[in-house]
């Protein structure tokens, strides 16, 4: 018993040797990528609901491998959360998003997604001054997305970057509502201009009337709060309709539009009058 006692041991320090080299060497794949420019942004549209106006996209990431590989963030933004790699991703992201938002024309906005993890340290303010200022873009252009399935490790810390970023111009966008930990304290307390409806709560939207009422709840909740509400995840005409009926002000969806390459998203600008 013992001997087998040991060699569980030995194959569990194995594996932790395994884990720990896999992530260092996750995180080497990450900054190489990052030197060999292997990183894209696409662009989902977003667009008023009442009127139908294009008011902006929000900036997806994506790792390109290969011509016709791709790896999807859900499964490299977790890892490079934890080994530290995350705010040059995030530099990367806010400098191109950006630099491609300036040519949008109007007042059309860029949103981007920033880890919570990042409110951890004041330099994000910072860092953001420093990108809408090398880049020339009003930061009242700018949204930044932060998702409330991660607590905020220091609430007092990430409250003060927030403020900070608020001063700058800048609008803050709680994503995901309805799936971790934010509630009431939670939108009382810091200070964001809009809210995202996670895409879950629409997988059984109109039909079901429960899912109807939560959503309904929501919006009421954020209106509360004065906060502009997006419904993400709209692949119906349906759920359009009724979100509409529910006076929901911005949706973003497949069924109004798929993420796309800056190219793809540029042409469907010049095919769009602004309003
Ligand atoms: P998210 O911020 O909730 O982004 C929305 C995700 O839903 C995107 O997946 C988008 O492609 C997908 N989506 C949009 N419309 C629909 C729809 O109608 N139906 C369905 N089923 N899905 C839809 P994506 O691009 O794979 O991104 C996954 C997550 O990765 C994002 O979720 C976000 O949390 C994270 N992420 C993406 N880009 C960045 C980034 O630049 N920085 C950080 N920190 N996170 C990012
Ligand atoms: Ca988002
Ligand atoms: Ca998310
Ligand atoms: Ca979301």
């Amino acid at each position: 018993a013992r001997e087998s006692g040991r060699n569980q041991w030995v194959w569990y320090a194995n594996e932790m040797a395994n884990l720990r080299e896999s992530k260092r060497d996750m995180a080497r794949r990450i900054e190489r990528a990052l030197k060999n420019d292997e990183f894209r942004l696409h662009y989902q549209p977003r667009y008023q609901l009442s009127g139908g106006q294009l008011a902006g996209a929000e900036a997806l990431i994506r790792w390109q491998t290969a011509p016709d590989q791709w790896i999807t963030p859900d499964r490299f933004i977790p890892l490079a959360e934890e080994n530290g790699l995350i705010a040059t991703i995030s530099d990367w992201v806010l400098k191109r998003a950006c630099e491609d938002a300036l040519a949008w024309g109007g007042d059309r906005y860029v949103s981007v997604n920033i880890s919570p993890i990042e409110f951890r340290t004041t330099d994000l303010v910072q860092r953001v001054a420093n990108v809408l200022k090398e880049s020339g873009l009003p930061a009242t252009r700018l949204e930044l997305e932060i998702t409330e399935n991660v607590t905020f490790e220091h609430p007092q810390q990430a409250l003060e970057v927030m403020q900070g970023l608020r001063s700058l111009g800048v609008r803050l966008t709680v994503d995901d509502f309805g799936t971790g930990y934010a509630a009431l304290g939670y939108l009382k307390t810091f200070p964001f201009n809009g809210l995202k409806i996670d895409r879950s709560w629409m997988k059984d939207f109109p039909e079901s009337q429960q899912a109807q009422s939560v959503v309904a709840g929501i919006i009421a909740l954020a209106r509360a709060f004065a906060l502009t509400i997006t419904a993400e995840g709209i692949e119906t005409e349906a759920q359009l309709n009724q979100l509409k009926i529910l006076s929901c002000e911005e949706g973003q969806g497949y069924f109004l539009g798929r993420p796309m390459p800056l190219a793809a998203f540029s042409t469907l600008l010049e095919r769009t009058t602004q309003n």
